[in-house]
């Protein structure tokens, strides 16, 4: 399952970040195509029995990075979007993460 080693490794990357500190919030961003039900269970069984175990997920989508074919301008969004400026096509130029960690609280 690709969402499980996405998890475990958030969750390792904050508890060496946290340095084994109780975390109380995490905020992760999934991109297009995570399936994040799947992915909070596999971050629930990873956290489980670390300074992570009581922690309060939240999920937030991560955007595309897009440049219009018309106009160049760069935006967020998914692929297929429109331009924001101009309402032409864009091209994705920068996928997002499949999973990044957005911030974290003690
Ligand atoms: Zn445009």
């Amino acid at each position: 399952m690709h969402e499980a080693g996405l998890a475990r490794a958030a969750v390792g990357a904050i508890i060496e970040a946290s340095a084994g500190t109780p975390v109380r919030a995490v905020v992760l961003a999934a991109a297009t195509g995570v399936d994040i039900s799947s992915a909070s269970a596999a971050w629930h069984a990873a956290a489980a029995g670390t300074c992570l175990e009581a922690t309060d997920l939240t999920w937030e989508h991560a955007p595309d990075q897009l440049r219009c074919f018309a106009c160049g301008h760069e935006y967020d969004g998914a692929r297929l979007d429109p331009c924001t400026s101009c309402g032409g096509n864009g091209l994705v130029v920068a996928p997002a993460d499949e999973l990044a960690v957005v911030s974290w609280t003690t």
